[in-house]
């Protein structure tokens, strides 16, 4: 990426930690299989031992309970496809890899309302409880702990601590959460969470299923003793090396939130002053603190996206994209939200390496390319 180009797209993939990249390229030359007990098996062995407890250490959980899988998708796969649920509870605001194993899972699906403050309803959650709680272990509830678009943050501790008694196994996906709010994953109190390593400064293709001590979850990827018989394959070294080292810089980088959220409120300011139309997503709510969503009435997201990316900057959009037709961005329409606001939608998000300098380069061209003149508006 040419040095002049403002990133803003770190809710996608953030940029690789120096951490990261020290330990992966020390894995590099580490040629032992970690299942192998001689002297270079051990070695690998090792490696992935410590990135477990760097992990486990950043979301408070014990190493044991965490478990390498290729990324998130397939830790929020192997939680809605190994179960055997009878009933799936779950809202529209939950990102893809959640959503599309829940469409095919063959079980009840009971959709969650949404405020459009973009809060799950507890009171569904609780309806759905007490007629269920006969069929301990076999309801899933998957909860997200904080909104890819939005940033909107989830009650999940809360669900769990009204709910446990009920016996429902609540999952949440905290992918977009490390690095930008703590996550502690003993008091959020879920059965099992998934985390992704490139959205907190590691490669991509690697993550993690963090499943509580105890918890009942049939393993999904069978054909090896790998991960103690819980997810079989031969384990992504370099990948898990790296996505230890850059746990371990997040769990040390306790001013980050702070940082972010100084960041974000200088770029939701400077939007503001430069464009009093715009309409901000949720931030009344409990939110991240490196995420904006942000819409601009009569233009729509698709074509700020391209002029913002002519101009240099990386941002996305909600808005999903299937057979070349732009659509409504899936989680601000289960809000409720106008679908001028859910096709509008452009997410800013920062990142650990983002600067002040990145803000205001930003704002010089957000300026120019919402100007009237520069962009076409909606028929
Ligand atoms: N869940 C959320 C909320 C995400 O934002 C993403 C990535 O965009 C994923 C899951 C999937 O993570 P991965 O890329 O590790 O498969």
């Amino acid at each position: 990426m040419s040095v002049s180009r403002v990133y803003l797209d770190h809710n996608a993939t953030t940029a690789l930690r120096p951490e990261a990249r020290a330990a992966l390229t020390a894995a590099m030359d580490v040629v032992g299989n970690p299942s192998s007990i001689h002297h270079e098996g051990r070695r690998a062995r090792a490696i992935i031992e410590t990135a477990r407890e760097q992990v486990a250490a950043l979301v408070n959980a014990k190493p044991l309970e965490v478990v390498f899988t290729s990324g998130a998708t397939e830790a929020n796969a192997w939680v809605v496809g190994s179960g055997n649920w009878t009933t799936i509870l779950s809202a529209g605001i939950e990102h893809d890899s959640v959503r599309g194993p829940v469409a095919h899972a063959g079980a009840r699906h009971v959709k969650l309302p949404v405020s459009v403050g973009g809060i799950v309803d507890m009171e569904a959650i609780k309806a759905f409880a007490v007629q269920v709680s006969p069929n301990v272990g076999r309801t899933l509830v998957m909860l997200q702990l904080a909104n890819n678009e939005t940033g909107i943050i989830q009650p999940v501790a809360e669900v769990t601590e009204r709910y446990r008694a009920h016996g429902l196994h609540v999952h949440t996906d905290a992918v977009q959460a490390p690095g930008r709010m703590p996550v502690d994953f003993a008091s959020l109190g879920v059965a099992s969470m998934s985390v992704s390593s490139h959205k907190l400064g590691g490669p991509s293709g690697v993550g993690a299923l963090v499943i509580r001590d105890g918890a009942r979850l049939p393993s999904f990827v069978i054909g090896g003793g790998q991960e103690r018989r819980r997810r079989a394959g031969t384990e992504n070294l370099i990948g898990i090396a790296g996505f230890g080292a850059a746990a371990e810089a997040v769990a040390v980088d306790s001013g980050a939130g702070q940082r972010l959220a100084a960041l974000r409120d200088k770029l939701e300011a400077g939007i503001r002053q430069i464009t009093p139309a715009a309409v901000f997503i949720a931030t009344a709510a409990e939110r991240l603190p490196n995420t904006t969503s942000v819409a601009v009435p009569s233009l729509t997201a698709e074509l700020l996206v391209i002029k913002l990316d002519l101009a240099g900057i990386a941002v996305s959009s909600g808005a999903a994209c299937s057979s070349g037709k732009v659509g409504a961005s899936h989680a601000l329409s289960a809000m409720g939200l106008a679908p001028e606001i859910a096709t509008g939608a452009i997410r800013l998000s920062l990142g650990w390496n983002s600067s002040e300098a990145d803000v205001a380069t930003f704002l010089n061209v957000w300026g120019a390319v919402t100007r009237p003149h520069t962009i076409r508006a909606i028929a």
